[in-house]
């Protein structure tokens, strides 16, 4: 990389215009044009490039017309590779990309981050395509507060839990997943979650790109029907408002709670079961404590 304009604030650079660190580097989720122009310089002027798969790589390098050398690297087999590349990143431009997207969403690169950062050593990240990000764009469902949650666990108990663990977060939820496995997700989630909106985003940025949208059942059925293949993101939205709980209700599922648990716990689980804010069940909790005496 020859050309500096590109890489404002990388510090100093040696001959290949790159100054030593780590580099994260998002690479498309489909469609190369995606790649940004700073991207590839990052790339074209690394010594090294830790890539999750060399193979995968080695195309978008040869898309771009550059020969670096590659190290293979995934956090779970990368003990003995990690400390080398902490230590090359001290003394050159060491890039890390994964298969698509952005590196340590859903991918490698958390632990080399980790350990450059504790090492002293720079880390510049260059922004890029993220699958989640992209659904939660195209989902018109709302986007100021989210929760990305990864894959789901495949075996159906462990998926129902870990769903169930969500069920209560005022949020907007975000997925990933693969076509044999969506009918069956979306089923679990219309079961847990009930009739939320939802959307699933599948294939971003390539020929097949489609969006989905309807409730979780209704998608489950549609998918059930004509099962879709490829990448995909499911997008689910946050709980509906429940219908206000009256007073009655609030002081019978509070005196159950509290007779139950701690005046911590009461309110933690009234508040999310009748869906009103902590606060308010907080107030009326420690008013009843104190009218009990
Ligand atoms: N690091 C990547 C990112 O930034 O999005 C995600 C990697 S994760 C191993 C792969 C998952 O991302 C897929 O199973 C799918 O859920 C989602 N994904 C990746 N590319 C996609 C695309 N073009 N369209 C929809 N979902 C995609």
């Amino acid at each position: 990389m020859k050309n500096p304009n590109i890489m404002p604030g990388t510090g100093k650079a040696d001959a290949s215009g790159l100054a030593p660190g780590l580099y994260i580097v998002a690479t498309p989720i489909g469609n190369l044009g995606d790649l940004s122009p700073r991207a590839a310089a990052v790339l074209a002027g690394a010594a090294v490039i830790a890539a999750e798969d060399t193979r995968t790589t080695a195309k978008l390098l040869a898309h771009i017309g550059v020969k670096v050398p590659m190290i293979a690297y995934h956090d779970h087999v990368a003990e003995h590779v990690r400390p080398a590349l902490v230590a090359r990143a001290g003394q050159e431009a060491v890039a890390l990309v994964s298969d698509a997207g952005t590196p340590l969403i859903s991918d490698p690169g958390f632990k080399l981050v980790r350990d450059a950062r504790a090492a002293g050593v720079r880390i510049t990240t260059l922004p890029g395509p993220c699958a989640a990000i992209a659904a939660l764009t195209l989902a018109g469902l709302p986007t100021d507060r989210f929760l990305f949650a990864g894959f789901l666990p495949a075996k159906a108990q462990a998926r129902a839990e870990a769903i169930a663990e969500l069920a209560g977060v005022r949020a907007t939820l975000v997925f990933y997943e693969s076509g044999p496995r969506l009918a069956a997700t979306l089923t679990a989630l219309g079961a847990a979650l009930g009739e939320r909106p939802a959307a699933v985003a599948r294939e971003i940025s390539k020929m097949f790109e489609e969006t989905l949208t309807g409730t979780l059942a209704g998608l489950a059925a549609d998918v059930e029907a004509r099962p879709r293949r490829g990448e995909m993101v499911i997008i689910v939205a946050p709980p509906l408002p429940a219908p206000e709980a009256d007073a009655a209700t609030l002081d019978a599922a509070l005196e159950a709670a509290l007779a139950a648990g701690s005046l911590k716990t009461a309110v933690a689980e009234v508040s999310a079961r009748l869906a009103l804010p902590r606060a308010q069940v907080y107030a009326r909790a420690l008013a009843m404590r104190d009218a009990a005496g």
